[in-house]
């Protein structure tokens, strides 16, 4: 191969032309300038991990290490489903908000709220503007329960429950808790905080959580006495987690029941059990859960601290429903047929029925990531059509699809409804490798997009009447958040109107 002094002198200036082009581009003001769509946790932590790896990296890439990331979110707060999916009774909740927010707080992110791509601002406007974007839109809405009566009234998906529950600014303000025997659907942690809530005493919901007080209102009225859970699979194949048994177990005045069938596991099932460690403790708590349950039945119907129970919860599993039974347009029973699981989760049906008499039927079986506009859907994996989280020009023929260029994608939106929000860092570290890569190999070091001056997105917003809430205006809502709080002796109280937030964060 010919080294370079044996290289023309006209092959020699272009090489040099582009080392100067290069070395122009990662001078101190030419900051890499990065869009990231959804404030949730995988649009924060990649908005971190990237500045981070840049840090550590971007030189011996020929990046430098500066660049500027400016986080747009719809909503008029950041911080997606934890703030409006998690469970408000979750104890960890409050340390991973607080975690995020310390985030945030980097001259080097700049947020602006209550900014809807595909409403307010377009891939039109920002692939001028930025040399890359990445979109982290998650999930907000429900897969569609697709069984016979899933449409009569008292049918409700658990995604505009947690909305009610969690103060989502655009979410239910009332809910009818007016049934005595309740229903919910599914095997997996949404299902358990869905039943959970629905089986919460008021007041211990509200001395112990940031629950406005619509939500307070509500659950005080609550009229559920039955609680059912179905998981169409057996005990070892539940995707619960220890944390959330352990919530379950914890309910003044509910006692568990439970199907002494259910627990009769083969040898074979319990060895497969025992190969996963989280498999393995969430069926030994269930176990734990099975003794509680008739120790509760032996004591004459009583809770965890052995006080009368008012309420019974009912874990059924291998009990898969198949039909809602309706009386004049309403919930009137639920239709459930019993079935068999093997150790490696295959589920056979036994063609044995059972109906119970239930009012209201909640249905947790998955949530779906959200489309954006511009960018092509996968409707096979409910996810933005990507290839390792590079986006692709289309879903239908797989990672065969053309990668599109300075595209990208994050936590839900490119993982589907899966994973805890841990998980959502693990997907930015991938993601931000992989940006960081490309960008080595454009030839421009990432300086890409022609618009490379800061304010021109906020002249954009301006001059369209969109007004961002940054991360002051956040604070501003967080504080207020806590005084409110502190009146009624809690550390929080969540302000639910989008109105009133976006005045708070205007600090009216
Ligand atoms: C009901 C429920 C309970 C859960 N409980 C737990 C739990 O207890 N512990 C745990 O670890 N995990 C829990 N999870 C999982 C956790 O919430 C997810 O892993 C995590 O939130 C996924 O992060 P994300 O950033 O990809 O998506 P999201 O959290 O959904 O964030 C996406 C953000 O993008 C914004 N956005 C969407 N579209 C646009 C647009 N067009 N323009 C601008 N912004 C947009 C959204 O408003 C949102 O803020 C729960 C999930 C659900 C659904």
């Amino acid at each position: 191969m010919a080294d370079s002094a044996t290289k023309s002198p006209c092959r020699r200036r272009r090489v040099c032309d582009n080392l100067e082009r290069v070395t122009e581009n990662v001078n101190e003001n030419n900051e890499l300038r990065i869009a990231v769509v959804g404030a949730g946790p995988a649009g924060v932590y990649s908005s971190d991990i990237f500045l981070r790896q840049l840090k550590q990296t971007g030189e011996g890439l020929g990046l430098g290490t500066k660049a500027r990331i400016d986080l747009f979110e719809k909503l008029p707060v950041p911080f997606g489903l934890v703030r409006y999916g998690v469970a408000p009774d979750h104890p960890s909740i409050k340390f991973i908000a607080d975690a995020l927010e310390k985030t945030l707080d980097n001259p080097d992110i700049h947020l602006y709220c209550d900014v809807e791509f595909g409403k307010d601002i377009t891939l039109d406007d920002l692939l001028p503007r930025y040399d890359a974007v990445l979109f982290a839109t998650g999930a907000v809405a429900d897969k569609p329960l697709l069984i016979p009566g899933a449409d009569l009234h008292g049918v409700f998906g658990a995604a505009r429950f947690v909305e009610w529950y969690d103060g989502y600014p655009t979410g239910a303000r009332e809910w009818p808790l007016d049934a005595e025997q309740v229903a919910v659907i599914g095997g997996g942690n949404v299902a358990m905080d869905v039943a959970r809530e629905l089986m919460r005493n008021a007041e211990d919901l509200k001395t112990r959580t940031d629950i406005p007080d619509n939500v307070y209102e509500g659950i005080k009225a609550n009229k559920a006495k039955e609680l059912h859970l179905f998981i169409r699979r057996g005990v070892a194949q539940a995707k619960f987690s220890v944390q959330e048994l352990r919530e379950m177990e914890k309910l003044p005045g509910v006692q568990l029941v439970i199907n002494e069938d259910d627990f009769d596991l083969d040898d074979e099932t319990v060895e497969r059990a025992g190969v996963n460690k989280l498999t393995r403790q969430m069926v030994e708590e269930l176990f734990t859960i099975r003794e509680m349950a008739e120790d509760m039945e032996d004591d004459g119907g009583v809770d965890f601290e052995g006080n009368p129970a008012k309420r019974k919860y009912y874990l059924h599993f291998n009990a898969d429903p198949v039909a809602i039974i309706g009386a004049d347009g309403k919930v009137a029973a639920i239709r459930v047929e019993r079935t068999e699981t093997g150790a490696y989760g295959a589920m056979r049906r036994t063609g044995e029925f059972e109906d119970i008499p239930v009012q209201a039927v909640y249905h947790a079986i998955g949530y779906r990531p959200a489309s954006v506009p511009g960018i092509a859907y996968d409707e096979a994996h409910t996810v933005l059509a990507n290839d390792g989280g590079r986006i692709l020009a289309s879903a239908s023929d797989g990672a065969a699809s053309a990668v599109l260029p300075r595209l990208y994608a994050t936590g839900w939106a490119k993982r589907g409804p899966i994973g805890l929000i841990g998980s959502t860092k693990s997907d930015a570290l991938l993601i931000v490798t992989n940006m960081l890569d490309d960008f080595s190999k454009d030839g421009a070091s990432g300086r890409v997009a022609p618009d490379r001056d800061p304010a021109s997105i906020d002249r954009l917003l301006a001059s369209r009447g969109v007004a961002p809430i940054g991360f002051a205006g956040w604070k501003r809502v967080d504080a207020f958040e806590r005084a409110e709080g502190a009146k009624e002796g809690r550390e929080h109280k969540k302000v639910v109107e989008p109105e009133e937030l976006r005045r708070l964060a205007r600090g009216e």
